[in-house]
């Protein structure tokens, strides 16, 4: 029996709705495979824990997550009353930094039972893994002079050892998948950074002869998520470029509200986290109303990372399944509720046995 101790973060909003959602989904996973088994331990870190403490998370609350096999999060955020920043750099930023989380892998298909918003909606399935710990969003920089002089400088960081990581995942991933890995640049218009990507996307090419490559601008590339995204198969791209793209691939896919994500530390030193692409999305929080295949989603990721392949693509299925039997949450167009969905891929995973 392989037992993982999970840390549980529902965070705020509809987090706690479609947290619990994936944890049922998760123990029918367990419940299936017969092996495995998830030893959950919750955490009420958030907003609604700043508002009481002054703080998102304890000032240990790192070297406690550490001990943990993987972090399962929901999503923080309540821009009406906390500030952002504090939400982002008090609990999900400074997690992946200081558990060294430098890849973030968010796929985007177009799921059987769904349409794409897209006009001739192609039978897509590809994969961003977006650089995770530096790249354009550094803190270097700073603003000088005032009046009418005044100025802003933001430098963007791009390290060999960063680049080269993101970039073998790109490749490691594609192995399994169509073979193809596809840079975004834009060493066109960036004078450094971006013909330093180039040059060692270059270097990691030779190493996976077997797989074929591509480096398409990042305008371009936009523009082909919408064009034509079944041209794609794994997209690799710095943290700012990965940003826009993964919430285009949620776009394209029908909604964010499925839309999966993981924060990986390839190096498996400190635990991963997963957590999906929504954030806490306050305006239908407590009524039923979240979608929760983002996070049900971002739970078979985990599996995979754990080692479950094949329930997780049973996991995919279930989902599959559940939408062309339409049952859906009304960002997808239907009326059903949080709950109906969640029983619903339940019933299909449980009688895929
Ligand atoms: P954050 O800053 O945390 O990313 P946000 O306000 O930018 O939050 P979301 O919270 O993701 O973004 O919400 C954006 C919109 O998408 C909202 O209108 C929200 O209702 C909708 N949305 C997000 N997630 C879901 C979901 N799981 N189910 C249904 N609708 C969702
Ligand atoms: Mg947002």
């Amino acid at each position: 029996m392989n037992s993982y101790e999970i840390a549980v973060i529902p965070g705020d909003g509809i987090g706690k709705e479609v947290v619990p959602a994936a944890l049922k989904v998760l123990e029918a996973a367990a419940q299936i495979d017969g092996g495995l088994a998830f030893k959950w331990t919750k955490f009420p870190w958030s907003c609604e824990y700043y508002l009481e403490h002054g703080r998102m998370m304890p000032s240990d609350g790192i070297s406690t997550l550490r001990s943990f096999d993987q972090i399962f999060l929901g999503a923080v955020g309540m821009p009406d009353l906390v500030q952002d920043h504090i939400s982002l750099w008090g609990l999900l930023i400074h997690i992946r930094r200081e558990m060294k989380q430098a890849v973030n892998v968010r796929p985007a298909k177009l799921l059987r039972g769904l349409r794409s918003p897209l006009r001739e909606p192609k039978d897509f399935d590809l994969v961003v893994v977006r650089e995770n710990s530096e790249g354009e969003y550094s803190e270097i920089g700073g603003r000088i002079h005032r009046g009418p002089d005044e100025m802003a400088i933001q430098n963007a960081v791009f390290t060999r050892k960063a680049t080269e990581r993101v970039m073998n995942h790109a490749f490691e991933l594609a192995k399994d998948r169509k073979g193809h890995v596809t840079s975004a640049t834009k060493s066109n218009g960036i004078t450094y950074s971006m013909p330093f990507w180039d040059d060692v996307f270059k270097g990691v090419c030779t190493a996976y002869p077997d797989i074929s490559t591509s480096a398409i601008h990042i305008d371009a590339l936009a523009a082909f998520f919408v064009m034509k995204p079944q041209i794609f198969d794994v997209i690799v791209a710095s943290n700012l470029f990965g940003d826009i793209l993964t919430d285009l691939g949620g776009a394209i896919m029908g909604s964010i509200g499925i839309a999966p994500a993981a924060n990986l530390n390839l190096e498996r030193e400190y635990p991963s986290m997963f957590e999906p692409v929504h954030g806490s999305a306050p305006d239908i929080a407590g009524k039923g109303l979240a979608n929760p295949i983002g996070q049900i989603w971002t739970a078979k990721m985990m599996l995979d990372f754990l080692g479950y392949k094949e329930i997780g693509e049973l996991v995919l299925a279930a989902i599959e399944d559940t939408l062309e039997a339409g049952v859906k949450t009304r960002d997808l167009g239907g009326n059903a509720t949080t709950s109906e969905v969640t029983q619903s891929i339940l019933d299909h995973l449980l009688n895929k046995q």
